[in-house]
C-alpha cells in the first residue's frame, strides 16, 4: 500500500504500478468520489466531509475496504491507495490481511512546502480522472476531456487536508516503519524517478520476505 501526504503522488504512482503488474488499484478516494457522483447513500454521507477536507468515518471506510478485498481479482496482489489514513484503519487492515499475504508499505516522502504548490497546480480530467498539472494545458492527454480543479483542491481545503494528514495519517509512518516490508521513497523528484525508486523499493521488500508467499504489493 501507498502512504504519503495529499499531493505526494500516491495516485499517479499507484496507477502506474498496478498497470505494470496487472493488478487492481484500490483507491478509497476514487470509490468515494464515484459514490458522490452517483449520489448513493455512501456518497451522500461522505460528501460534506470530503468537501471540508476531513476524514470519512473509520468504520465506514474499513467496511468498504473489507468488502473490496474479498473479491477474487485481489488474489494476485493489489495496490491500496489512500487507505489506511488512521491508526484505527491500519489496525483493521492488519486483521483484514490475515490470510491474504504480506503487506508492503511504501511511504512517498515530500517536504511540506512542496505539497501546497503541487496541489494548487494539480488538475484532474473531468472525464477519466487522470491527474495532471495546470502546466499541461486544458485537455486530458489520455481522453481529451476537460481538465478541472478537484473540488477539494481549493486553498482552504488543501490547508485542512494537510493538517488532517499531519495529525491523523503521518503517525502511520511510525506504525509501519519498524516492519521489514516498510520502505520510504523520495517523492520530491520527477514522477518517472519516483516510479523507478518505488519499483526497486517493492522488489527489495519482496526479497526481505522470507516466505516467498506474497500476494499483496504496494504502489504509491
Ligand atoms: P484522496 O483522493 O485519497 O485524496 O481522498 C479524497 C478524500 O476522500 C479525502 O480527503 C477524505 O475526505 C476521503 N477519504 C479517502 N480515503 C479515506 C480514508 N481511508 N479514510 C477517511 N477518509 C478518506
Amino acid at each position: 500500500m501507498v502512504l504519503g501526504a495529499p499531493g505526494a503522488g500516491k495516485g499517479t504512482q499507484a496507477v502506474q504500478f498496478a498497470q505494470k503488474y496487472g493488478i487492481p488499484k484500490i483507491s478509497t478516494g476514487d470509490i468515494l468520489r464515484e459514490a458522490v457522483q452517483a449520489e448513493t447513500e455512501l456518497g451522500n454521507r461522505a460528501k460534506a466531509t470530503m468537501d471540508a477536507g476531513g476524514l470519512v468515518d473509520d468504520q465506514l471506510m474499513i467496511a468498504i475496504v473489507r468488502e473490496r478485498l474479498v473479491r477474487h481479482d485481489v488474489a494476485a496482489g493489489f495496490v491500496l491507495d489512500g487507505f489506511p489514513r488512521t491508526v484505527t484503519q491500519a489496525t483493521a487492515l492488519d486483521e483484514i490481511m490475515t490470510g491474504l499475504g504480506a503487506l508492503i508499505v511504501v511511504d512517498i516522502a515530500v517536504p511540506d512546502d512542496a505539497l501546497v504548490g503541487r496541489l494548487a497546480r494539480r488538475r484532474v480530467c473531468g472525464e477519466c480522472g487522470h491527474a495532471t498539472s495546470v502546466d499541461d494545458g486544458a485537455h486530458c492527454v489520455r481522453c481529451g476531456g476537460e481538465l478541472v480543479l478537484r473540488s477539494d483542491d481549493t486553498e482552504s481545503v488543501v490547508r485542512e487536508r494537510l493538517r488532517v494528514y499531519a495529525e491523523a495519517t503521518k503517525p502511520l509512518v511510525d506504525y509501519y516503519s519498524s516492519r521489514p516490508t516498510f520502505r520510504a521513497v523520495n517523492g520530491a523528484q520527477s514522477p518517472e524517478d519516483v516510479g523507478s525508486e518505488l519499483l526497486l523499493a517493492v522488489e527489495g521488500a519482496l526479497r526481505a520476505l522470507s516466505t516467498g508467499n506474497v500476494v499483496e504489493e504496494a504502489g504509491a
